[in-house]
Formats: structure tokens, sequence, C-alpha cells
């Protein structure tokens, strides 16, 4: 079993120690690692992840340690970044990467301090604790949680950090703990437990590492909220990382707030104006091309020639979509009962649209298809309305010209 020097001092980021077991990589474990007398490597456990630093032997060599994991006995073993072996019986000196140390405090300490207030102002207790690269999280066992809620227990959270209480780690018996009311007892049979107490806020058993101090967390934000299977996820981030992204926050605000040349504030309700114009807009646009639609209809009726006892409209246009074409079609069909039209657009790729009165003897799925398949494309439908597509580059006069063909024949 690995002696654990974080236990006792989490600010301790140098120690020397023995090499006293080397575990090869092998299919289970990707690098090789070793198994040190005692340790300030924190290893991934309860939510919280591990620390990173390096081992340097007498002789002057480094070895990078890139992750840290625990075994079920006990003992700490520290992954290496490949390179040359370290041997049983070396001495080594271990030093653990600060920063990355301080962020991981910030974040386990402001969780502790944050569960403790969910507890403190709502009952709330924290089912589970995830910390990642970005952003971390508690799930609290709630049914619901409001956005005031949320706002309070940030609240009183900053304030317990900006009180510096004091964060204090005492070691005790798991009947002690017991009569101690702690938020949080771990269910594993140990006889000794590790109390970490913020003072008058929150007592709590946890093997982790935390700082000395509330201040130190600097602050705590709270992110996104999300309904999940156990409750409600809570993300947050405390300390530098809260700086960060708020620094990012402010960044993609200000950017927006450019566009409108508006104070950050008034962006969302600029950007609410904004969709409500687009939306007028399109509505606008829509009934302007049923119009343009209906007044192109008619204008092609005033133009059609009788053939063999029906009407027929013939036209291409170059500069029209699918849709304005279909509305165009529909309209004839509906202001003239003896009619077939026969009418193609062009963008964004070049389509038939084919169709007759209600009742007319003609079958333009018909049509449709077997103009189509002679020129590469697909398309079908109804007897009186049909359509498809052709390829890109068809010239759909000559499409049109074939299918007028097959409508006499
Ligand atoms: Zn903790």
């Amino acid at each position: 079993m690995t002696q654990r020097l974080y236990y006792h001092d989490a600010f301790l980021y140098d120690f020397e120690a023995e090499v006293c077991e080397v575990v090869p990589a092998s299919g289970a474990e990707r690098r090789a690692g070793v198994v040190l007398g005692r340790t300030a490597f924190y290893p991934s456990s309860g939510g919280q992840v591990y620390d990173m630093g390096w081992l340097a032997t007498t002789g002057e060599q480094r070895h990078r340690v890139v992750e840290v994991g625990e075994r079920e006995d006990g003992s700490v073993v520290h992954y290496l970044e490949a390179g040359e072996p370290l041997g049983v019986g070396t001495l080594v000196r271990g030093t653990v990467d600060a920063e990355r140390r301080r962020d991981h405090m910030q974040q386990h300490s402001g969780q502790h301090v944050l569960s403790a207030a969910f507890v403190r102002l709502f009952q709330m207790p924290t089912a589970s604790f995830h910390m990642g690269e970005e952003y971390c999280s508690i799930d609290l066992a709630t049914d619901a949680l409001g956005a005031e809620q949320v706002v309070a227990a940030e609240r009183l959270a900053n304030e317990v950090i900006a009180e510096n209480r004091e964060v204090a780690v005492r070691f005790v018996t798991r009947s002690e703990a017991e009569s101690l009311g702690l938020r949080k007892i771990p269910p594993t049979e140990r006889d000794e437990l590790r109390l970490v107490e913020i003072a008058d806020f929150d007592l709590c058993a946890c093997g982790g590492t935390h700082v000395a101090n509330t201040g130190q967390i600097g602050s705590v934000l709270l992110r996104k909220t999300e309904r999940v299977r156990q409750g409600w996820r809570v993300e947050f981030v405390c300390g530098i990382r809260a700086v960060a992204s708020a620094r990012a926050d402010f960044t993609a605000l200000s950017e927006a707030a450019g566009l409108f040349s508006s104070k950050l504030g008034e962006t969302p309700q600029l950007v609410r104006k904004m969709q409500d114009e687009a939306r007028a807009l399109r509505k606008e646009n829509e009934d302007l091309l049923e119009q343009l639609a209906e007044a192109e209809a008619r204008r092609l009726l005033a133009e059609a020639v009788e053939v063999g006892g029906s009407k027929r409209v013939v036209q291409a246009y170059s500069d029209r979509g699918l849709g304005f074409v279909k509305m165009v079609a529909q309209r004839v069909v509906r202001l003239d009962a003896n009619v077939v039209a026969l009418l193609a657009a062009s963008t964004p790729t070049p389509a038939l649209v084919f169709a007759q009165s209600a009742g007319l003897g003609g079958d333009m799925g018909a049509l449709v298809k077997s103009t189509l398949s002679a020129l590469g494309g697909r398309g079908g439908g109804a007897k009186d309305f049909a359509q498809g597509g052709l390829p890109a580059g068809a010239d759909t006069e000559a499409a049109l010209a074939r299918a007028l063909t097959g409508l006499s024949g």
C-alpha cells in the first residue's frame, strides 16, 4: 500500500521516494508504470482526476508522469511516458504539476461548498460529482430545480468562498464519523475515514486534495443545468476556470453585440427583433410569390394555344425554382378546366412540372416518367400532377419539346 502524502498536505508538490514495484506495459496497461513507497501524486478517484508531473532520478533522468491510478490493494501506479525504465530500488524525486493540481483543488473544493449550499438551502443532496477537462458537474437528487435556486446556491457558495473559511482535514473511526452527521459517508468498509471540514459549513468524508481556505477556490460559476435520470445535473467551474469561461462568453457576446453595434445586454433583445423581422419578411415574400404565380398563370393562359380540344401551356423558366413553378402549374389548372401545362424550372437544378385540369384524359405521371427516363432524370406522380428532376445542366427547352411529342402521340 502506498503512503499517500497528499492526505496530510495537499500543497506538497516535491517529494522523494523509492520505486518498490515496476508495472510493465501489458494488454490492460497501455504504458509501463511504477509504484512508489510514498507519493504526493493523486490518482483518479472519487470524481477527481489524476495529477501529472515528473519523476527524476539522481542520474538526471526525467520521466513524465502522464497518468496516475490506484489499484484495489491501495497501491498508486504512476504511468510514465515511454523511455528508459526505472528499476526497483531506484530513488526518485517526484514533482507534481502544481498548476494542474491547483485547478483540481479549486474545482473539487468548490464542489464541496456548492454541494453543501444546495443541502443548506434546499435539502438537495449531491448524488455524484464529475470533473471534466472544461466543466465539472454535480448531479442533484431532486425532481425539480428552478433558475432562482441555482442563483441562490451560487450566491451562498460564493459568500462562503469570500469568507475565506478554513478547510481542515482529520481522520476518525467509522463509528465516530457516524455520530458526526456527515453530509456524505462512503459505503466502503474502512475503519478509518478522512474527513474534510469547511468551518461551520460542511463536513464530509473525502480522500481528495483540497484548498486550505475557501478563499483559494476563488469563485464558483454555475453554468448549464439539465434533467438527468437521477435528478438534475448542474455544470460549474471554479477559480481560474471560472474566469476563463467568463472570458470566452464575453468574447462571444461582444462579437455578437458588435454585429448589432449594441451594448452586450441589449443583444438578446435585438436578436429576437431580427428573428421577428425575418419571419415577417419570409411571410411577405411568400405572399408576393403567390401573387406573382397567379399573374404568371393568367399570362400563360392568355397566350395558350389550343391543340386537339384542349389548351396547352408550355414554358421553361431560366431563373425560377421548382417551388415557384409548381405554384404556377397549380394555378393554371385551377383557373382553366381544359388545359395541360408543361413547365420547367432551372434553379438550383433543372426540373419538370406537368399538370392537367382535373378529369382530362392525359397521364402526367406517365409523361414525366417517359420524358425523364430518356434524359437521365427521375420523377413521377399522379394522372393530373407530376414532377421530376433532370441532371444538372440539362436543356429544359429540349425536354419540354420531347414531352410535347409524347403528348401528341
Ligand atoms: Zn473532496
